[in-house]
């Protein structure tokens, strides 16, 4: 008889074609067939528990099956399910709106408010939402000539043909570049990337200097600058200093050109604020929103704007002014439900206090590393830390890609019962807000046992 793992996995295989990966790895890398969860805890049909190191993608904000989401999920199941939001509209939709445009970023002396929530399902749709309405809003008062997009390398958004346009990632962007739109890289503030002898700062300075360079030359063309801010987290966990982002604002002001904030990955506290434009005191003209937002239990994306973007929109049908994009599931029920049962969590309760003490202690479980002879970076935003694989310290020199260090960990993290889904050769963490002290540690412990053997 075989066992229940290996039945499932096998019926898996048979059938299942699974994102994110060469499927002929899995002749060898083991499936996990998992069972349920709670709190930072995955079980596998195996009976062994796996602390979920990377929260999911990301989305896993409080824990799995937060008692409280559940609770508002089941209530919302016995009410309504789903109705299209096209001529129609319902509470969680309203309350949720309401909500974030309450949270939303605020800056003094910066009269913008976001106080317009477009929905769509996922993360990729929000930054295909944004670029659009950019691009619709220059087009809607009369400068169409406004097509480009400026975005950063090493920058991600999505890998939907527009979001996959702006991300610079060659492993998932270059197979499809003759598909895509063409957008103007501008250099990344990426702080790993400091010339000897500069700081954050200075390197921050001298990526706002190559920036106004571009918007120079091609403002006139340009409909927004799409940036991640304070971390780009799918190229590698890449961190910049906070005075970046005021800079930009700044520049974008400058030259009359929007800014969208894609906060999908680092938005609700993962970097210590509730959002991570706050740190550079500023309001994008798009903020995008989505993983975190239901506490990682139901799809869901939310694209803030302000007044003056919706006005340019707003006029008889007539005038062909209207911004037509639509999904089935915008604003789905369900999904604002756990959306607005994770955001009353996130305001009832000292998250961000009880964020900075565990990041606190994150840090000081990862700050020895430094010290490694493999380890170029030891890096950390909030509830994101990261440590960069090098071949050669004093250069950093690159592992190559084609060793799959990082896999090494990834398989030596399985069998210790940790979720560690390294980025190249960037080993991460970015957990649930519920862990423990002693679970960092754990997952801080079997880290540098998987890079240990991955240096064999
Ligand atoms: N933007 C950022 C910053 C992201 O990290 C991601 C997902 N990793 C996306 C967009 C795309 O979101 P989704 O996977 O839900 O399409």
């Amino acid at each position: 008889m075989p066992s229940p793992t290996a039945e499932l996995v096998a019926r898996d295989l048979a059938v299942v074609w699974h994102p994110c990966t060469q499927m002929h790895d899995h002749q060898t890398l083991p499936m996990l067939p998992i069972a349920s969860a709670q709190g930072v805890w995955l079980h596998g049909h195996d009976g062994k528990a796996y602390l979920d190191a990377v929260s999911s993608w990301w989305t896993c904000l409080l824990g799995h099956r937060d008692p409280r989401i559940v609770a508002a999920l089941k209530d919302q199941l016995d009410t309504l399910d789903h109705v299209m939001l096209a001529g129609f509209t319902h509470e969680p939709a309203i309350d949720l709106a309401e909500e974030l445009v309450r949270i939303a970023p605020r800056a003094v002396g910066d009269a913008r408010e976001l106080r317009r929530v477009f929905y769509a399902d996922n993360g990729s749709s929000a930054v295909e939402v944004a670029l659009k309405l950019s691009f619709h809003y220059w087009r809607n008062i009369g400068r169409g000539e406004r097509t480009r997009f400026i975005a950063l390398t090493g920058g991600y958004h999505g890998e939907t043909l527009g979001a996959l346009s702006v991300t610079d990632v060659p492993l998932y962007r270059q197979t499809y570049a003759p598909l895509l739109l063409e957008p103007i890289f501008a250099p990344s503030p990426d702080a790993y990337a400091c010339a000897p002898g500069e700081t954050a700062i200075d390197c921050a300075q001298r990526a706002l200097a190559a920036m106004r360079g571009l918007l120079e030359r091609h403002a006139h063309e340009v409909c927004a600058v799409i940036v991640e801010p304070l971390v780009q987290c799918a190229g590698g966990m890449r961190m910049h200093h906070p005075s970046y982002l005021s800079g930009l604002r700044a520049l974008c002001d400058d030259f009359d050109v929007h800014l969208i904030a894609d906060e999908i990955a680092v938005g609700f506290g993962r970097t210590g604020s509730l959002f991570a434009c706050e740190q550079g005191a500023i309001v994008p003209d798009f903020l995008c929103l989505s993983k975190g937002l239901t506490g990682g239990t139901l799809p869901l994306s939310a694209v803030l704007t302000h007044e003056q973007v919706y006005a340019a929109f707003y006029a008889e049908y007539s005038a062909g002014k209207a911004f037509l994009h639509s999904h089935s599931y915008t604003g789905n029920p369900l999904a604002c439900r756990a959306a607005l049962a994770t955001l009353t969590v996130l305001r009832e309760e000292p998250i961000l206090e009880r964020n900075r003490a565990l990041a606190a202690h994150l840090a000081k479980r990862i700050a020895p590393l430094a010290a490694h002879p493999h380890i170029g970076d030891v890096r950390q935003t909030g509830m994101i830390a990261a440590l960069e694989l090098v071949a050669n310290k004093s250069t950093r020199a690159p592992f190559p890609g084609s060793e799959r260090r990082g896999l090494r960990v990834y398989r030596h993290g399985l069998e210790r019962g940790v979720v560690l889904r390294p980025l190249g050769n960037v080993i991460y963490f970015m957990p649930p807000y519920c862990i423990t002290p002693e679970e960092i540690d754990l997952m801080v412990e079997v880290a540098v046992e998987g890079i240990e053997l991955a240096l064999r």
